[in-house]
């Protein structure tokens, strides 16, 4: 028994009994392939945001720990990048699988460490099974090229050779989904891993450790270090580590890119987002207002791609009201309750910022039509609840506009113009996602082409490409030059090697100093 949480839920692949414990149970760190308590005597509690609840507690862990992770995970690389690509797709295979033998064990701890509803823990852990099945085919998507005859006798041919030793640094939002855009595609390329979990919700990535050893990751390929800021600057610092792959805020992201980069890493950090809908009157009603309500308020908002702004252009701005009809039926509950549309926000201190967020807009003149601040949610009294929120009347000055709420928190504009639009989303520092609401293709085209937003969906609220393409943040929303999963993801995890051989019967002559060419 690695850990088991609190309460009557144990979620380790181990079927020893459960021990009883006085105290919170300590998550484990990987290192070398032994799931091993750290001597940290510095710890974080792990909270259920529905009852706050302690479920278990994370160490600091110390810096000679640390150092064994990185190192033990250097001692595997020689070994493991040598060790067939088919051999390491089918640790992959079996991984898949085991992925979802657990689903509803890993669901259930998401729901009690993170919050959201098991079925939207479900889709978490389904969207990362996706990244592993991808990297189940990593022979084709590492291959290299060849170009015969360049000169006389002459080939040359690139290959995609693994990096070394990479890290993970992870968020609270989606604890399976976003160690599984990482750690599948950065081994199955033959480097190995040092993976940093969010200290609120740990669980997730050491379930799925667990399941990757189980699935035949030699010891030492994977490894994790549980910790906070202290052990994210030793990520950035440590020599052995050659890329580090960042997703959470920006205040974080950009201290990781610069002290990471500034230390010759590569660093991909996908980070905040303010993702609008641009709704046009042509739109079809129904199903705009339905994606809005399921973008802007799923997850209780704690999506990096959710829609928060919401901009009506033109006589669109009479649905107002009908928004309101539809996100006020919506059911706050704990995640694990059946009913539940949507669960707690992450953290007492989250909620009090997204409160201070929602009394800005309403400080600076804009008009509260529906308040989530007060409601109670019976059996969960202590739970950090907020009630779908949405603020009409919200201009670009506004603080709640200008910062990222991360919140059951829908904020309304209105244009006048698609042009205007489409200016007001390009003003904004981020671009993750944009989506149009629209029937019309003269509209949507001009929308796809003009806004400077990484993702676009049309007729579509959340537009997360599927693991072939690759997630496209850019502005603030992304730093670096090659994206998570997909092609881009594959190339961020290798470096290319270019080879060009020479094999002729050599005539005999004398020596040319010249630059050669095949001229
Ligand atoms: P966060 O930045 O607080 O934490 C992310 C990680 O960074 C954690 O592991 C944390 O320990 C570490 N960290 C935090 N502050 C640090 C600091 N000052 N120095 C060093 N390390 C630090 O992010 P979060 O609150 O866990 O996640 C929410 C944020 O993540 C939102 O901004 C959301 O938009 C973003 N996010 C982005 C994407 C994307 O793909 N663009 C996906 C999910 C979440």
């Amino acid at each position: 028994q690695l850990f088991a949480m609190r309460g009557s839920r144990c979620f380790s692949a181990s079927t020893e009994p459960q021990v009883a414990h006085s105290s919170p149970p300590r998550v484990p760190n990987l290192i070398g392939g032994e799931f091993v308590h750290s001597s940290a005597t510095e710890m974080i509690d792990v909270l259920n945001p529905a009852t706050q609840e302690v479920v278990s507690q994370i160490p600091l862990t110390t810096n000679e720990e640390f150092k064994a992770a990185v190192s033990a995970a250097k001692q595997a690389y020689p070994l493991w990048r040598n060790t067939p690509v088919t051999t390491r797709q089918r640790v992959m295979f079996k991984l898949q699988e085991l992925i979802r033998r657990d689903m509803d064990k890993l669901a259930v701890n998401i729901t009690t460490e993170q919050g959201k509803t098991l079925k939207d823990a479900h889709g978490d852990v389904f969207r990362g099974l996706e990244v592993v099945e991808h990297a189940c085919g990593m022979a084709t998507l590492q291959m290299g090229e060849f170009v015969s005859n360049v000169a006389s006798g002459i080939d040359t041919y690139s290959v995609r050779e693994p990096l070394g030793v990479c890290a993970g640094i992870c968020p609270f939002n989606f604890p399976a989904m976003i160690p599984l855009w990482m750690f599948p595609v950065a081994v199955t390329c033959g480097n190995t891993f040092v993976l940093k979990p969010s200290e609120k919700d740990p669980g997730a990535s050491v379930m799925l450790a667990e399941l990757a050893m189980e699935a035949g990751l030699p010891k030492g390929v994977l490894n994790i270090v549980h910790g906070t800021h202290d052990i994210v600057n030793a990520i950035c610092d440590d020599e052995d580590i050659k890329a580090i792959s960042f997703v959470g805020s920006n205040t974080a992201g950009m201290h990781i890119y610069g002290r990471g980069a500034a230390k010759g890493k590569r660093v991909q950090s996908n980070m905040g987002a303010k993702n609008h809908a641009i709704v046009l009157p042509d739109a079809n009603i129904d199903a705009t207002l339905n994606a809005l309500v399921a973008a802007g308020f799923g997850a209780a908002g704690q999506r990096c791609m959710a829609l928060s702004t919401v901009i009506f252009v033109g006589d669109s701005k009479f649905w107002e009201d009908k928004l309101v009809e539809r996100a006020k039926v919506l059911k706050v509950n704990g995640g694990l309750e059946p009913d539940a549309d949507l669960g707690p926000v992450i953290s007492k201190l989250a909620k009090e910022r997204i409160h201070r967020l929602i009394q800005n807009g309403v400080d600076s003149g804009a008009k509260l039509l529906l308040d989530g601040r007060n409601i109670v949610v019976p059996k969960y009294e202590n739970g950090n609840f907020i009630g779908p929120t949405l603020i009409t009347g919200v201009t670009p000055d506004m603080e709640c506009y200008k910062e990222e709420i991360f919140g059951p928190v829908l904020l309304a504009m209105q244009a006048d113009s698609l042009d205007d639009a489409i200016s007001i989303v390009n003003r904004n520092k981020y671009g993750n996602g944009a989506s149009i609401f629209t029937s019309s293709g003269v509209a949507a085209r001009k929308f796809q082409a003009e806004t400077e937003a990484g993702q676009v969906g049309i007729n579509v609220p959340i537009p997360v490409p599927l693991p072939f393409f690759s997630f496209t943040g850019n502005k603030a929303s992304f730093a670096g030059d090659l994206n998570f999963y997909g092609k881009a993801g594959v190339n961020f995890f290798t470096q290319i090697k270019t080879v060009t051989q020479q094999w002729k019967d050599l005539p005999s002559g004398a020596v040319n100093l010249a630059m050669p060419t095949s001229q």
